[in-house]
């Protein structure tokens, strides 16, 4: 059998290059040392539940087209990522924000926060980091 392509490695850049490359009527060969596709992305279904088995992957996109194209492949879940950090046995929400640094230090102001957060420079260069 003759292939235009060989793809080595099968996850998310793979896939998609062989699905385009399939879709343009190309003949394609895959091969990953892994026993599965997708790479790092891969979830495996443990008891209904989709469970990411190299850690826990969040898809973004802003792009209608790329959100249209996955959508033809898999079905997700709606998500937002909210974490939350734990100071000091306080819990504070992710990322930081002004009502982060008030429930912290008691400022009110960026220029207050600034001087709290890095005193030793000027507050114009932390404010605009
Ligand atoms: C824990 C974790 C969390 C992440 N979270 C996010 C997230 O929330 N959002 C996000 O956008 N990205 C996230 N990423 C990044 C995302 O996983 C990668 O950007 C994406 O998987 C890269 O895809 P890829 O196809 O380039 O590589 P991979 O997914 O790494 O796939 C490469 C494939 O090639 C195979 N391979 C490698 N070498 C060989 C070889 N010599 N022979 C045969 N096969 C080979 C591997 O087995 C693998 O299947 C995360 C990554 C990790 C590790």
């Amino acid at each position: 059998m003759k292939y235009d392509y060989l793809i080595v490695g099968i996850g998310l850049y793979g896939a998609v290059f062989a699905q385009q490359a399939h879709a343009a009527g190309k003949k394609v060969l895959v091969i990953d040392k892994r026993t599965h596709i997708g790479g790092n992305i891969y979830t495996e279904k443990i008891e209904g539940i989709n469970v990411h088995k190299y850690g826990a992957h969040i898809f973004h996109t802003n792009n209608k087209e790329v959100w249209e194209f996955v959508n033809r492949f898999a079905e997700f879940n709606r998500f937002t990522n909210s974490p939350v950090a734990n100071f000091k046995g306080e819990l504070y929400s992710m990322p930081f924000n002004m009502y982060t640094f008030n429930k912290m230090w008691g400022v009110v102001t960026p220029k207050e926060a600034a001087a709290k957060t890095c005193p030793h420079l000027l507050s114009s260069v932390c404010l605009s980091a």
